[in-house]
């Protein structure tokens, strides 16, 4: 307790673990694959993510945000292919289009924003120090990496890893492998672009010490956070949905490359976002596109909506809550006006700030804001950027 009672704050927790941070945290989160507009899914992501710095920084935390940018990958290449533009030309579009959006939604800027294309020296480093200790081998020109563990420490069985793996295009049938949960952090050969340079052209590939190649998406992803911030992060960020195969291989090849561990203290693997019991996205062709969503509601407003619950839940969508969230809106607005004694100000802040603390509670935050109005409504409005 200090002077007027005010109980002091512990450091941020999230699921159970506690995080202290000394000096600063250091925090990645996996970005967008730069060839389609920004959904609510992805939305929800960003939000969380801009929130836990918010909370981290309210506290006096310096928080240090890496973002990338997956502008390797075959759905861009499939997707610049299919609209006859060169890819990076789709990426800069696409980013551009993105950083509005979250502009717009108040998400501050990544401090870092490592891209792919601009890493591939890095994952033919994680390639090279793989070989060397024995997790990865070579065949064909591809660097297979031994990732099959992976499933087992998020607790999946290999039938559903396999059926995973395939889902995000992992291609556990691929001949070349010894088990179909290794994955290529680097694959042989170019993949098919739209061709700008002429006949013969219309491939992109890179050198690198075992012939021309492209690097593996989860491989990209170590890779850069290991380049940006060493060895281990203190908080990994992300949606849900990329728990696996993404992050466990991710994770497994960092801790391989590095021998240290754990690779990230804690998670931040957001739930998803649903319509009608279905996962937003863009296969599924069920997206609510954040632009859209702004012409009729506030920032303010959207970004209630996918924060004021827990954050590992998956949720469902539906246009007819924004009328509910609007009038907790307004109801903030009003009590934020409210006026009382200094000490219980203090203490009612004191609860805000508790609550953003333990796990992101912004429905106890929420709760605590409106009960007590003044000094307390105007902290979760300035915390949760409401304003
Ligand atoms: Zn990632």
């Amino acid at each position: 307790m200090d002077s007027v009672g005010v109980p002091a704050r512990g450091p941020l927790r999230l699921t159970g673990i506690a995080l202290p941070v000394v000096g600063r945290a250091r925090l990645y989160v996996c970005g967008i694959t730069p060839y389609d507009v920004t959904h609510l899914g992805h939305a929800s992501t960003y939000l969380w993510t801009d929130l836990v710095v918010r909370v981290w920084r309210s506290i006096g935390v310096t928080v240090e945000v890496a973002r990338n940018i997956t502008d390797v990958d075959d759905a861009m290449f499939a997707e610049a292919r299919r609209v006859g533009m060169p890819y990076d030309q789709v990426a800069a579009i696409s980013r551009f289009a993105f950083d509005r959006t979250m502009a717009a939604l108040g998400v501050r800027p990544p401090d870092h924003e490592p891209t792919a294309r601009a890493s591939v020296t890095h994952v033919i480093e994680l390639g090279q120090a793989l070989l060397a200790a024995g997790h990865a081998y070579l065949r064909d020109g591809t660097v297979y990496a031994r990732t099959a563990d992976a499933a087992a420490r998020v607790g999946l069985s290999p039938d559903e890893a396999v059926k995973l793996a395939a889902e995000f295009n992992d291609d556990p049938d691929d001949p070349g492998r010894d088990d179909p949960l290794d994955v290529a952090v680097w694959r042989a050969g170019g993949a098919d672009v739209h061709g700008t340079a002429g006949p013969g052209q219309t491939r992109v590939s890179w050198p690198s010490p075992w012939g021309p190649g492209r690097p593996g998406w989860h491989a990209e992803c170590a890779a850069m956070v290991l380049n940006t911030f060493g060895s281990s992060v203190d908080l990994h960020a992300g949606g849900e949905d990329l728990c696996f195969p993404h992050h466990a291989v991710e994770t497994l090849l960092a801790e391989q490359a590095t021998g240290v561990a754990p690779f990230a203290r804690a998670w931040l693997q957001v739930g998803v976002v649903r319509v009608g019991g279905l996962r937003m996205s863009k296969s599924l062709r069920n997206l609510t596109l954040v632009d859209d969503l702004l012409e009729r509601h506030s920032p303010a407003a959207v970004r209630l909506l996918c924060l004021g619950r827990r954050w590992q839940d998956a949720w469902d969508y539906d246009e007819a809550a924004f009328d509910q969230v609007e009038a907790t809106v307004d109801q903030l607005y009003t009590a934020a006006g409210r006026t009382g004694s200094t000490a219980d100000q203090a203490l009612a802040v004191a609860a805000v700030d508790a609550a953003l603390s333990d796990d992101l509670d912004v429905p106890r935050a929420l709760a605590l804001a409106l009960d007590s109005g003044g000094a307390a409504a105007r902290r979760l409005i300035d915390v949760v950027g409401l304003a």
